[in-house]
């Protein structure tokens, strides 16, 4: 049993919706079918969930969200139209723009481009629709409920032989349509996966699966075929995006391997993305590198010879209680560093530093702004010894500085801040020293 997910591109248009169902009558294991809203048709092209998000904030201003309103009916007119469908479009977008009009969440405005697409797409496909809302749950502070909705949702797909489930949206106690971050859908295909137990998820989208570096940087990146969970995590966490991160919990401790798939190649056999690294042979060392900019480095240095645990503690607990949210905590006998995304740096630098200022031990505070991460990721990293000391060579080549390296304790990444302008020339030289 296979589900399949299909990102907005892939439901853009009529055209795209055609090669949705070839993909799927090409395999009769593909019975829990996960769409998102219609994505963009062409580069300046806007998604529908865009659109409607505007439709709430245009209401919310005062402004008549009718006229954006009236180019997303269109989106699902146009998608219907040219397939022939038969379903009451109408009745859906009184309803829509009614709720709209009455005030209604911005969550709940969002999540009926998957609505409207799910009920398509489940005509078109002759199979049974199940509205997420039944299935997907939430506690009343919009915070996901995994366990609960495993069992429901379990229990319901037993009535189903094939189905549409929308993706990103599901319902509170309180019947509330609630939705997950940007790009949820692919949460809610992992979700149907692990309570279907499904052998496999395929995550269909516009791509053929992830490159060993981000193909704007590095000329013709080689594919990667095949990842584990673990090393996919660490790539996403600091700048590569295929899939969102929030779904790979779910699949993988149910030990159910992702396959990212092209709707418009779908012949190309994408990324596999399983539990271990078993099967793996063509890539020894290193399975890709990432980067992410946009970091800050709070380096923090005593002037006292005290005990650095006792100093390392003291900055741990005024990071917890001001809440400052940090990314590495690379320390030394006299130094602790905090990397820690700027943005969150703006936030919280004012609580930080007054709780610093409570610090016995007398120290510096120095804040280095504009650093990129890069992480280059692959089990084989931590048995390679020599891994470090290369990464240092062909930066020291570039002439490009590190600000920090951090092999993880992991074991299956090594992090390495530079500064941000170098960012692209650094991961060009790691890749090609590496591939
Ligand atoms: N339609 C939603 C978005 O644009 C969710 C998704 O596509 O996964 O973020």
């Amino acid at each position: 049993m296979i589900v399949a997910k299909f990102g907005g591109s892939s439901l853009a248009n009529a055209t795209q919706f055609q090669k949705v169902r070839d993909i799927i009558l090409a395999d009769s294991g593909r019975t829990l079918i996960v769409p998102s809203a219609p994505g963009k048709r062409f580069d300046e092209d806007e998604k529908v969930t865009d659109l409607l998000y505007r439709c709430h904030r245009e209401h919310e201003e005062g402004i008549s969200f009718l006229p954006t309103f009236e180019r997303i009916c269109q989106r699902y007119l146009d998608i219907a139209s040219g397939l022939q469908l038969t379903l009451n479009l109408q009745r859906h977008f009184d309803e829509i723009r009614q709720q709209i009009a009455s005030g209604a969440s911005a969550d709940y405005c969002a999540s009926r481009g998957e609505y409207l697409n799910g009920l398509l797409l489940a005509e078109y496909l002759a199979c049974d629709f199940l509205d997420a809302a039944e299935v997907i749950l939430f506690d009343n502070e919009g915070i996901f409920d995994a366990e609960k909705t495993n069992v429901r949702l379990k229990k319901t797909l037993e009535n189903h032989k094939k189905v549409v489930i929308p993706g990103f949206y599901g319902s509170s106690n309180d019947g509330s349509i609630r939705v997950f971050s940007r790009g949820g859908s692919d949460i809610t295909g992992a979700i149907v996966a692990r309570a279907a137990q499904a052998d496999l998820y395929e995550n269909w989208t516009d791509v053929s699966g992830f490159f060993m570096a981000d193909p704007r940087i590095v000329h013709n990146p080689k594919p990667i075929s095949h990842i584990t969970y673990h090393e996919m995590h660490e790539l996403c966490s600091a700048g590569a995006t295929v899939l969102h991160e929030d779904c790979v919990f779910p699949v993988s401790c149910a030990g159910i391997p992702t396959n990212i798939r092209n709707t418009n190649f779908p012949v190309h056999p994408g990324t596999m993305i399983t539990c271990t690294a078993i099967q793996r042979e063509d890539f020894a060392i290193f399975a890709g590198v990432a980067g992410k900019k946009g970091f800050s480095l709070l380096v923090l240095e005593k002037e006292t010879p005290e005990r650095s645990w006792a100093f390392v503690q003291g900055v741990l607990e005024g990071a917890k209680s001001c809440g400052l949210p940090f990314q590495y905590l690379p320390s030394g006998v006299n130094c602790a560093c905090l990397l820690v995304e700027s943005k969150q740096l703006f936030r919280f630098v004012d609580d930080f530093k007054e709780e610093m200022e409570k610090l016995e031990t007398p120290h510096l505070l120095e804040i280095e702004n504009e650093i990129a991460g890069i992480v280059l990721v692959g089990y084989g990293i931590v048995h390679n010894r020599e891994t470090v000391n290369r990464i240092y060579e062909i930066l020291r080549r570039q002439e490009i500085d590190v600000v920090m390296i951090n092999q993880g304790g992991g074991e299956l990444s090594t992090w390495v801040g530079v500064p941000e302008d170098k960012m692209e020339m650094a991961i060009r030289a790691i890749y090609e020293e590496f591939v």
